[in-house]
């Protein structure tokens, strides 16, 4: 009995030691947050031509720029790609091949689903790389894998994007974070955010109860205001603080009309609205991209607008974007009840 349990605890600590060497060898996943890596097998030529369509499709920011960067490997070798950020494994099921193989392996308990086609995607976290999701689309026949592709377009595009998305998040602070920062605007505000390093905070505005954030090359603005109060109509209310504070504090910002897009939903589960599109400084001749955030905290009977605005010329503003939103899903508010 002793002997069989001296065995068992050597071979846990052998067990243990292998894990705990695995974990050491993962490095960090690298390639640009806004990049994906298709990898399929040399027999989803269209498939593939098919799903880069879908992600590549236009955004409208300032100028009109690809939601995502997409390269397509067809050689099925997930091997020399398996460190990238983003990883899109996609492949029919029937007849069996490298990476439908991959695909059904990396499906785990969903192994069925897939192969009966109830389900065509998932996403596994932290595969082959720390902060790295691997997507897996497909479906049982190559017939069913175009037929995904050309009716679930949209479903595909916005699964996708969550995932990019949710990986950034979860990544944000890996090169650090300024802990002490966000415990003191929780204790002066009564909200806070978290901060990677590099994102410098100005008080001067305190008074009229807005702080602005900032990150330069390319500039990266965060504004924070709030407000008491009722609000009734919140999407002309919100319209009107984001125009007042993109002229008072920050040097006459201001919107451009006719690229305004005003949308009802939740931020972080407080309902509210979110609006987008382009500003312009006439004085400096700049402009860029911006999207906001209103809300109104119940507890706290606060109304709040957040607002996340690009300036970088020349440059694509989907990956500052989606920094500035992974820093905004950060955000928390006081839970006490204010007076
Ligand atoms: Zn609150």
């Amino acid at each position: 009995m002793k002997r069989h349990l001296i065995a068992l605890t050597v071979i846990l600590l052998v067990v243990l030691l292998l894990v705990s060497a695995c974990q050491r060898r993962m490095i960090a996943a690298f390639g640009s947050n806004s990049e994906i890596v298709i990898v399929t097998s040399p027999r989803c030529a269209d498939e593939a031509a098919a799903l880069r369509t879908i992600l590549e499709r236009e955004m409208l920011t300032v100028q009109c720029e690809k939601a995502f960067t997409v390269r397509v490997i067809a050689s099925g070798d997930v091997k020399a790609e398996q460190n990238r950020k983003n990883i899109v494994l996609l492949d029919f099921l029937d007849p069996p091949g490298r990476v439908s193989d991959k695909i059904l392996s990396l499906a785990g308990a969903d192994k069925d689903a897939f192969r009966q086609g109830s389900l065509n995607r998932k996403a596994v976290r932290e595969r082959w790389a720390r902060g790295q999701v691997v997507m897996l689309i497909a479906a049982p026949t190559e017939d069913d894998l175009g037929q995904v592709l050309a009716t679930d377009a949209d479903r595909i595009f916005s699964f996708v994007s969550a995932e990019v998305q949710a990986r950034l998040n979860r990544s944000l602070f890996d090169a650090g974070e300024q802990q002490a920062l966000s415990e003191r605007l929780a204790a002066d505000y009564g909200w806070s955010l978290r901060l990677p390093t590099g994102y410098e905070v100005d008080e001067s505005h305190t008074s009229e109860r807005v702080i602005k954030i900032l990150k330069k090359r390319p500039a990266r603005m965060i504004t924070v205001y709030w407000e008491g109060g009722v609000w009734n109509d919140r999407a002309a209310r919100c319209l009107e603080r984001k125009k007042m504070l993109a002229w008072e504090f920050w040097d006459q910002d201001e919107i451009v009309e006719g690229t305004v897009e005003v949308q009802e939903g939740t931020f972080l589960g407080h309902e509210g609205v979110v609006l987008s599109g382009t500003w312009e400084n006439k004085k400096y001749t700049i402009g860029g991209f911006y999207v906001t955030y209103c809300f109104t905290c119940e507890k706290c009977r606060r109304n709040y607008v957040v607002d996340a605005s690009v300036f970088a010329p020349g440059l694509e503003k989907l990956p500052l974007v989606r920094e500035l939103k992974a820093v905004l899903t950060t955000f928390e508010c006081c839970e006490q009840e204010q007076d």
